[in-house]
């Protein structure tokens, strides 16, 4: 009787064969390239199931390597669910510097370090690497410590010691200084029985270097390795693998590597999309195997990103196919400007929630931190749950949080809490003692700080440069509430940032973060732009913050398109796809080629997070130092093939005040400039959201984006939503100018007028 076939066991069950090849095939290194939502993760996770089912290896001899401890915690699980307790015991399963870690600490004294090293977080490291700056006898403003680490950070990424500079390096840091400081640093962290992040790896491969027995023994030890969201890796990283999967003596370590070089979006963190392209030399007998059905998204969301992607020119190039329906086209939405972005984009969340989707299968993903600010004041208005992955809430952050101290200690003399945050920030020479001595005479006196550091500022208790540092704040603090009354409230914000050294403080420093983080000022001037005074901006702030407390229960997910790799969404909103927004300016200014397809990398990144539905906004304005200014839509948006999009443009904005004007009254923008006492007045229309806002969702379908309309002529008469009636008076390209009957003569976008017969 012939036997029957065997049952698959339920790991393997449902894999395509490539993917079943990457979960059964034990032997040798593997290297698993293949798009986005191909299985790549489920196969690795099967792989995982495979080992441990068939005691390929025990868990402890296995090295699985995730992106974020969050994916760890989902591989884990998912091996729960397959193969029980068999995963129990792996301690190896984790980011690359949780597992550098605890391999670490078995051999921390090797490197001069206790078994119970700390390990230190950035800000720990940026107040050390103060210290180390002001000890060189350089000018911490002038060089900033945020600027160091973020330099020491590169370095050691790319798995360089301080021997290991070239004069360039060396350069990059106070004028050839950088090699001193970083070895000076290193003795420091080894005093403090600390290390940073980076050290995690450096460290055990210096071990590895020279102690050949213990690099003997994990090579022995770890019978497999495995590795997700490869294109990602380092330097160190990639040295760190490959010294820990050469077989020992008598080992059979093998290697398996998923990745993408099509989501590549860390080169700005060291990320070398080289290591996947030379796995297979550094491997001879690297097995690769390529998957091309896409499980994730429906075909006409797969066809909009190949599209997108298939303009990078540094790319290995494959083909991705869906059996899945063809379901919605993407939809590119333009709206009028962000707070109409962000009201938009709450009314279909809540029409998908009518329609019975789950919050927690709604995403939206910005290009960059400050862009959650207007969904999160809309969201909050609406009463829409939400949380922020991977970062504080926009009001939360740490920067806004100091300009909003300056703003309290500025209104507020007695709002102590607001001068401590920000007494010495940034520095004026007031160290940790002086402070004390401060809050000490305050409470003695009951005083509030303010007012008692106004006092001891006039005395010799302190030393000399606290003293003029305390007695220039209290001075600035006097000077910014005089003249508040006399300011728009973000005129306050930029004053105060820019007289307090605040501003420069950032400017000062070039990385990524700092950028960020002057974005977010950009972004809190914005915001501040929509209230009458301080006060009750302020208030609302508090307000917003009480709000929403508690974690539990479903709630939408804001975050950015870096964070959200590897995730999977039913629904994605794209919003801010314009150019200086997404590209970012940065990536336009300084980057060239290299950092526009790392760009589109991320759209690509970006729509394959949807399984069902990706929406992508632009909005024709956005403001900038409460300036309007015409945004351009990003060139992802012309990219996008027309077969898989539908592109439509809101007309809301415009819509209530055409019906205003409809409706008879006299002059539709008299409100308005009564609004502001100040011209021109529309700009004041648009801080009033839900006054100019009034008709809901009136559609309109259009060219947004595309070739300029040939219907307008100079000459002709024309409406536009915001600025009304007006006769166009010169063009360029798909740009109007255009003498408004109220608004005086702008440039704006043809896709945002319309003939005047058709209104
Ligand atoms: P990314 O590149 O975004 O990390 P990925 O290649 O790792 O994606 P997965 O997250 O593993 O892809 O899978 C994407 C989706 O497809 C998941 O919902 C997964 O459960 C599903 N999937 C994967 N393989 C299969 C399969 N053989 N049959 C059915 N569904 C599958
Ligand atoms: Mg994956």
């Amino acid at each position: 009787m012939a036997s029957l076939p065997q049952p698959d066991p339920p790991w393997l069950e449902g894999l395509n064969p490539p993917q079943r090849a990457a979960a059964t095939t034990l032997e040798g290194p593997m290297l698993l390239l293949a798009g986005a939502g191909t299985g790549k993760t489920r196969a690795l996770t099967a792989r995982l199931a495979q080992i441990l089912a068939t005691r390929a290896a025990w868990p402890s001899q296995i090295l699985a390597v995730t992106f974020t401890n969050k994916a760890a915690r989902e591989m884990r699980e998912r091996l729960r669910a397959l193969v029980g307790d068999a995963v129990e015991g792996m301690p190896f399963l984790g980011t690359f510097h949780a597992t550098a870690a605890r391999m670490l600490r078995r051999h921390a004294g090797l490197v001069g370090l206790t078994a119970s090293f700390t390990i230190l977080d950035p800000d720990d490291v940026e107040r050390l690497l103060k210290r180390i700056i002001g000890e060189a006898g350089l000018d911490e403003r002038r060089w900033p410590a945020r600027q160091l680490a973020a330099l020491l950070d590169r370095f050691k990424n790319a798995g360089k010691l301080p021997a290991d500079l070239d004069a360039a390096d060396a350069h990059a840091f106070a004028d050839g200084r950088a090699g001193e400081l970083y070895a000076r640093y290193q003795a420091e962290l080894r005093g403090l029985d600390a290390c940073d992040f980076g050290d995690l790896l450096l460290h055990m491969l210096a071990i590895f270097r020279t102690h050949a027995d213990v690099k003997a023994q994990w090579q022995a030890r770890f019978r497999h390795i495995l590795v997700d969201e490869f294109q990602d890796s380092n330097a160190a990283q990639y040295r760190w693998l490959r010294a820990l999967a050469a077989p020992a003596e008598g080992g059979t370590a093998t290697l398996c590597c998923v990745g993408d070089d099509d989501q590549s979006i860390y080169s700005w963190r060291g990320a070398e999309i080289g290591n996947i392209l030379s796995f297979a030399q550094d491997f001879p007998g690297t097995r690769v195997i390529r998957l091309e059905q896409n499980y994730r998204s429906t075909g006409h969301i797969l066809g909009a990103a190949s599209a997108v992607i298939a303009r990078n020119r540094g790319r290995m190039g494959k083909t991705l196919w869906t059996e899945a329906h063809a379901g919605e086209p993407v939809a590119v939405i333009g709206v009028w400007d962000g707070p109409e972005e962000a009201r938009l984009v709450g009314e279909r969340i809540e029409r998908l929630q009518r329609e019975g989707a789950p919050l927690s299968d709604i995403a939206i993903l910005v290009r960059a931190m400050f862009q959650t600010r207007e969904f999160e004041d809309r969201f909050l208005q609406i009463g829409l749950p939400y949380r922020i992955v991977g970062g504080f809430r926009f009001y939360e952050r740490a920067e806004v949080r100091d300009a909003l101290a300056y703003l309290r200690a500025t209104l507020a003399p007695a709002d102590s809490l607001a001068f401590e945050r920000i007494a010495n920030t940034p520095r004026r020479g007031l160290g940790e003692k002086s402070l004390a001595r401060l809050a000490a005479f305050a409470r003695t006196a009951g005083l509030p700080l303010q007012t008692a550091a106004g006092q001891l500022a006039e005395t010799d208790e302190l030393p000399g440069p606290a003293r003029s540092g305390l007695r220039g704040l209290v001075a600035d603090l006097r000077r910014w509430r005089a003249l508040a009354p006399t300011l728009r409230p973000p005129a306050l914000l930029d004053l105060v940032l820019d007289e307090s050294g605040y501003r420069a403080m950032l400017e000062a420093d070039r990385s990524v973060e700092a950028s960020g983080r002057l974005e977010n000022l950009r972004e809190l001037a914005r915001a501040m732009e929509d209230w009458p005074d301080v006060e009750s901006f302020l208030e609302h702030v508090a307000l917003v913050m009480d709000n929403d407390r508690d974690d539990a229960g479903e709630k939408v997910t804001l975050m950015t398109l870096h964070a959200a790799k590897g995730l999977e969404f039913g629904h994605v909103f794209l919003p801010g796809w314009e150019e200086g927004v997404f590209p970012s300016q940065r990536a336009l200014d300084e980057g060239g080629e290299a950092s526009l397809e790392e760009e589109r990398r991320l759209a690509y990144v970006g729509l394959t997070r949807a399984r069902r539905r990706a929406t992508i906004l632009h909005a024709a304005n956005r403001r900038v130092y409460g300036q309007w200014t015409s945004a351009i839509p990003s060139r992802f948006v012309a990219e996008l093939p027309d077969a898989h999009v539908t592109r439509e443009m809101t007309m809301t904005g415009g819509a209530s005040l055409w019906r205003a004007a409809m409706m008879g009254e006299d002059d539709p923008f008299a409100h308005v400039a009564r609004g502001t006492g100040r011209g021109p007045g529309w700009s004041r229309a648009s801080a009033q959201p839900q006054h100019a806002r009034t008709i809901e969702g009136r559609v309109l379908a259009s060219t947004v984006g595309g070739a300029p309309r040939t219907d307008i002529a100079v000459g002709a008469r024309v409406f536009h939503q915001k600025f009304g009636p007006g006769t166009v008076t010169a063009r360029d390209g798909n740009k109007l100018e255009v003498a408004f009957d109220h608004a005086g003569t702008k440039m704006v976008l043809d896709s945002f007028v319309q003939p005047d017969a058709a209104v």
